[in-house]
């Protein structure tokens, strides 16, 4: 017979710790294997996290415990799931990051092998299931089915588990709207790019860089390349060296819509020695390449945040490129940051981190000047290209707006966009939210907002419809104020549609292509759209960040950022950090190819310093500025951040469970804590939950760390869920 300690599926904190069951069946099992267990007199999955053989009978085990042991219904996996590195990773992560270990091993596992009873459903099989239009009628549907029903007039055929909620998908089946049907599953492929003939030459800066980073005794090195300067050329270097010495590589991107350029560049220099995690394959494909991998027929692994947990050993190097971006941060329990997952990983392999950024963020950059990260600057452009003259346009001026047309653009950047056109050049236009616009109420101001979860509502005019962001909720545009009845509905702020619409009406000539995460819903429109604006189908490409980075596009020669403040206002300690850094790519786009290029910043804060150094791309004179600033309001680098998030269906409650926590940490930390709170976030009411956030903000971050690992000692309060974002970026 066998003892096992498992973890069950519940992430929460407290059931974070193994419960012992029995095993009294033959096969198979260790450390890093699910099971099937009852739990509370449900089924759920386990994780078997010890095995510890016994001769003792069931009977004997129950005396010597005092209760009786369950036996586990049955074993799922035969070997262990995670190597043993991997796991130590996981036992590292939820210490760091104060989560529960079953939450960090969701985190870590592909679909089919996470923790969770759901697994059991997930591919194993060769197809997928597709769904598409039958019958375009929109009589008798809710918004929420309409709202797909146009979405698929719009795309054809896409992918069921991009189609959203199953039981919208159900309803429209039964009224006869839309069929399911499978295709074979294309295991994934990556495409095939012809091999370069020899490797470029590099420069003098990047032999330089690459020779700091394999010469340097420290392990994470920063390599701080403005646009431009050819840092994938140093990653493409540094990986042949590893390959050279059979080690392995993690190239990780902020985003998938940037891996199919990674990739290209990879597979051009290795073929198919190459393996792509992200969260854009299918279940079926991804976990068909984390075999691949964990078989160990890959030798480098480009992918997203989650790829940071890739099955490889032996690994050599990990690279982040555009390492500040903040999608490397993941938004939910346990909210880890693939940055300090990397640099826990290196260590166990004695292996090398390359932080790539035009623009690091404050915590690198300050690392990198006290000595803790090693330092390589890449600052001329290729071929000495200048970075494009950026020109900031006062939107305070009134004359200078083209009121005629909504008042969005400038008579300067729409000049200055006419001129491209004339000339047969492409122009890339940033715009930091999708959607068309927000809405108010002429007459009274009412505000259209979200009833689930409290906040705005957007206008999508392709959809004609007002929807949420956040959690999705959707209703047809209102014919009427709510709140007075009157009939007129004002549209204001700016939205990728609505600049869609606007230009249209100004250059009705021109060829328009958008990029948003509306369009990107159907995940192969990402590349195409790209692709397309490479080959030039469009003249304009509309976009919000995901156009911003790392594109190189030679024919453009103007980019735009329609309005720098929305980044601005947003409440977040990291506004002004941010607002910088999609100025500085923004610039970054325009320019790279012959012909040299220009960029424009239409803002109402043409005196803010984040506008001003990103105009001039000076990202050093920032930092000092921005690094006064955070040490004068006690925030990073200078202090450690948690934030900690209640949940409850009862607002008093979560309210009452965020002040004892704070007198709780005050009479353990007295003066080596701040804590803010318990305030209610943006979106304070989600899915019949009522959230409070308390801000911590510390020096002292292991004793905090400890208090808060105590959460017995502050949980009085029942019905309240908490759970510790360490190192937040949105507060
Ligand atoms: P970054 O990521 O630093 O913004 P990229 O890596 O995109 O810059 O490189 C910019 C451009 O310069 C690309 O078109 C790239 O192919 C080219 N390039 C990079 N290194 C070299 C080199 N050593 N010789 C010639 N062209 C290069
Ligand atoms: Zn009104
Ligand atoms: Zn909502």
């Amino acid at each position: 017979m066998k003892l096992l300690s498992v973890f069950i599926e519940h992430a929460k904190a407290n059931l974070d710790r193994p419960f012992t069951y029995l095993y009294l069946g033959k096969e198979e099992i260790s450390r890093g294997c699910r099971v099937i267990v009852p739990f509370n007199h449900t089924t759920i999955m386990g994780f078997v996290d010890d095995v510890q053989d016994s001769s003792l009978t069931p009977e004997e085990v129950a005396y010597k415990y005092g209760y009786k042991i369950n036996e586990i219904i049955s074993v799922v996996d035969n070997k262990s799931l995670l190597s043993e590195e991997l796991i130590k990773t996981s036992e590292e992560v939820a210490a760091y990051y104060l989560a529960p270990k079953i939450a960090v091993l969701k985190a870590m596992l592909p679909s089919s092998l996470k923790p969770s009873i759901s697994s059991l459903r997930g591919p194993k099989v060769a197809y997928d299931t597709y769904v598409k239009l039958v019958n375009e009628d929109e009589t008798g549907l809710t918004p929420k089915q309409l709202e797909l029903v146009r979405f698929l007039a719009r795309n054809g055929e896409i992918l069921k588990k991009e189609a959203g909620s199953t039981s919208i998908l159900k309803a429209l089946e039964e009224k006869g709207r839309i069929a399911y049907f499978k295709k074979e599953r294309l295991r994934y492929v990556i495409p095939n790019s012809e091999r370069e003939e020899k490797p470029r030459q590099l420069t003098l800066e990047q032999e330089q860089a690459v020779e700091y980073i394999v010469s340097t005794d420290k392990e994470v090195t920063l390599l701080q390349g403005i646009t431009g300067s050819g840092k994938t050329e140093v990653y493409l270097k540094l990986t042949e060296m590893m390959l050279k010495q059979n080690k392995k590589t993690l190239m990780l991107v902020p985003e998938i819509s940037l891996t199919p350029i990674m990739v290209e560049y990879f597979s051009r220099r290795f073929g198919n020695s190459i393996a792509i995690l992200h969260s854009g394959l299918t279940p079926a494909e991804k976990y068909d390449e984390y075999r691949r991998i964990a078989r160990g027929e890959a030798k480098i692994v480009v992918g997203a945040r989650s790829a940071v947990f890739a099955p490889l050993d032996n690994i050599g190097l990990i690279i982040l490129d555009e390492e500040h971006v903040e999608s490397y941060k993941q938004d939910q329990t346990p909210f880890y940051h693939a940055r300090e997952v990397a640099i826990m990983r290196a260590k166990h392999f004695g292996a090398k981190v390359v932080l790539g950024s035009a623009t690091p963020s404050l915590e690198t950059k300050a690392r990198a000047e006290k000595g803790v990260y090693g330092l390589a600057k890449l600052t001329r452009r290729i071929n000495d290209k200048p970075l494009p003259p950026t020109h900031i346009i006062d939107m305070r001026e009134k004359r200078s707006i083209d009121r005629y047309h909504s008042g969005i653009f400038t008579y300067e950047l729409e000049n200055e966009i006419k001129a491209r056109l004339d000339k047969g050049e492409q122009v890339i236009l940033l715009v930091n939210r999708r959607g068309y616009a927000s809405v108010v109420c002429a007459d009274c101001g009412y505000i259209h907002v979200c009833p689930s979860c409290h906040g705005n509502l957007t206008y999508h005019k392709e959809d004609d419809m007002l929807k949420c962001h956040h959690c999705g909720y959707v209703e047809l545009y209102p014919q009427s104020c709510p709140s007075c009845g009157s009939t007129k509905i004002q549209r204001i702020g700016v939205g990728t549609e609505r600049v869609m619409k606007v230009l249209n009406e100004i250059f009705p000539e021109a060829k328009l292509g958008r990029l948003d995460s509306d369009i990107a819903k159907a995940r192969s429109n990402i590349p195409k759209v790209l692709q397309e604006f490479r080959e030039h189908k469009y003249d304009i490409l509309v976009g919000t960040q995901m156009v911003a980075k790392g594109h190189d596009f030679p024919n453009v020669t103007l980019a735009g950022l329609v309005s720098a403040d929305q980044g601005l206002a947003m409440q977040s300690y990291r506004s002004a950090e941010s607002t910088f850094g999609l100025i500085a790519q923004t610039v970054g786009r325009s320019g790279r190819g012959q012909v040299n290029g220009k960029a424009i910043i239409q803002t109402f804060n043409p005196m803010h310093y984040a506008i001003v150094y990103g105009a001039k791309q000076d990202y050093e004179a920032f930092y000092h500025k921005e690094m006064q600033q955070r040490k004068l309001s006690a925030y990073p680098p200078f202090y450690y951040l948690i934030a900690v998030h209640f949940s409850s269906k009862d607002e008093e409650r979560a309210i009452q469970a965020g002040m004892e926590m704070k007198e709780y940490l005050q009479s353990v930390m007295g003066e080596e804590l701040i804590s803010l709170g318990p305030i209610a976030p943006y979106y304070s009411f989600l899915g019949g939950f009522h959230k409070r956030m308390v801000l911590l903000k510390s020096k002292n971050i292991a004793k905090l760390k400890d208090a808060l690992r105590d959460i017995n000692a502050f949980s009085s309060v029942g019905g309240v869920d908490i759970s510790f974002d360490v190192d937040p970026l949105d507060c």
